[in-house]
């Protein structure tokens, strides 16, 4: 059991009013708050011990490389990689799976062969493997979605051959809220000698994620997602994946040795980092690591479910309303896309924010799989750590005066 109260003191910016109203944050999947340690981590980091990392032999670049390094080892045992090596500091989701569609693309993927993705998959998962594909004469493919919102595992065995090079698949969906089946996956495109990577975006900040359990080649996910700063991420790698793969970019902090006409690699992990990375980022997204592993991600997981198991039927109640995904309650995390019916989406949000309510609202980066759920945008409420059962009423009655103000006007 986590104390919500507690933690709710942690996050300064929840305590402010919108419209008159206290401020309700559910809008999680787009990004999280941060916790007053992950902001005195960030303003330390820049008052005491700002310098370039890896350079340098000075005493605050010491100090800056070894806290840049530290994070590392934090993200590492956060997901049980197996040694550091296998983490990149990356911007974020999308240029993790960005790396790897160029860097092991161009290295597996030839004319003809096979890259396997499902339909609810979010644009930063569809659009690199579309660019793959084009540039190599591949072929894309997409894995169904079942009547009930969960992907379809017999279509996964049809669309996975011994053509499919690469399988690459959400967690867990930022629409449909459905955690997906990676390790059955995983071993499904392993027999087919294909590589599995996954886009852990909404899954990492809110369960416990073992990549080597999952077995997963890799592993993409955001800072800000977890509670840490934006432009951070992490790209988990294979060891012996990486150090086939060529970087993505060249420059400054990633060579061993410059000749005029060529030059070399330094190992990994930082192979890959060029340039001068969002050390302060790294540093802060460190002790998002530390705050959520200290309040423990199966209990943060058990939080969300609980939240789930209390908002669900009530949304499920109210008539002229359609949740999206899984409707069984074990089956549906914490984001919850939903319509009102004859109302669009964007207003329902307008409408839910004059309460002081913030929900997205629109196609949520997955125009495919709102083309193929045929609906045209969604409104989402997604809950996190901070969230307790009276957001989810606040939640609830806001869209019931919604409800009642257009079908009656104002009262
Ligand atoms: N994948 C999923 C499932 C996401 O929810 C998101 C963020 N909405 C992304 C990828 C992209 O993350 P980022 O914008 O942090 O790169």
């Amino acid at each position: 059991m986590i104390n919500v109260e507690n933690i709710r003191q942690q996050f300064p910016i929840l305590f402010q009013e919108v419209n008159d109203e206290p401020l309700v944050y559910l809008d999680n999947a787009a990004t999280t708050q941060k916790p007053q340690a992950v902001l005195d981590k960030l303003a330390y980091y820049y008052e005491h011990d700002n310098a370039n990392v890896h350079r340098g032999v000075h005493t605050l670049a010491e100090r800056a490389t070894k806290e840049y390094e530290a994070a590392r080892e934090k993200v590492r045992r956060l997901i049980g990689a197996n040694e550091t090596a296998e983490i990149l500091f990356t911007r974020g989701t999308t240029t993790s799976l960005n790396w790897v569609a160029k860097s092991y693309g161009d290295l597996a993927v030839g004319a003809g062969d096979e890259i396997v993705i499902s339909y609810m998959e979010h644009h930063s998962n569809i659009i690199p493997w579309q660019q793959l594909a084009q540039r190599k004469g591949a072929v894309l493919k997409y894995i169904d979605i079942t009547a009930d919102g969960y992907l379809d595992l017999e279509n996964a065995k049809k669309q996975i051959t011994d053509k499919t090079k690469i399988v690459s698949i959400a967690h867990v969906s930022n629409v449909l809220g459905v955690i997906n089946p990676i390790s059955e996956l995983t071993v499904l495109a392993h027999q087919h000698g294909a590589i599995m990577v996954v886009d852990g975006a909404q899954a990492v900040p809110h369960m416990p994620v073992n990549v080597q359990e999952l077995d997963a080649d890799f592993y993409a996910f955001s800072g800000h997602k977890m509670c840490g700063p934006t432009g951070i991420g992490v790209l988990y790698g294979k060891r012996a994946l990486l150090e086939k793969m060529e970087p993505v970019e060249f420059g400054g902090e990633m060579i061993d040795f410059v000749n005029l006409q060529d030059s070399t690699w330094k190992e990994l992990p930082w192979k890959f980092e060029a340039g001068t990375p969002n050390i302060a980022g790294a540093i802060a997204l460190g002790a998002a690591v530390d705050y959520l592993t200290d309040i423990g991600l199966e209990n943060i997981h058990q939080h969300e479910a609980d939240l789930v198991a209390y908002v669900l039927p009530k949304l499920q109640a109210i008539e002229g309303l359609t949740v999206y995904g899984p409707q069984k309650i074990e089956d549906h995390t914490g984001v919850i896309a939903f319509n009102l019916e004859g109302l669009h989406p964007h207003d329902v949000a307008t409408a839910l924010d004059m309460e002081g309510v913030a929900v997205r609202a629109g196609h949520h980066c997955a125009q495919p799989l709102l083309k193929y759920i045929d609906v045209p945008a969604t409104a989402r409420a997604s809950f996190y750590l901070y969230n307790t059962k009276a957001d989810a009423d606040r939640l609830i009655e806001a869209i019931l005066a919604t409800k009642e103000f257009f079908q009656h006007g104002p009262i």
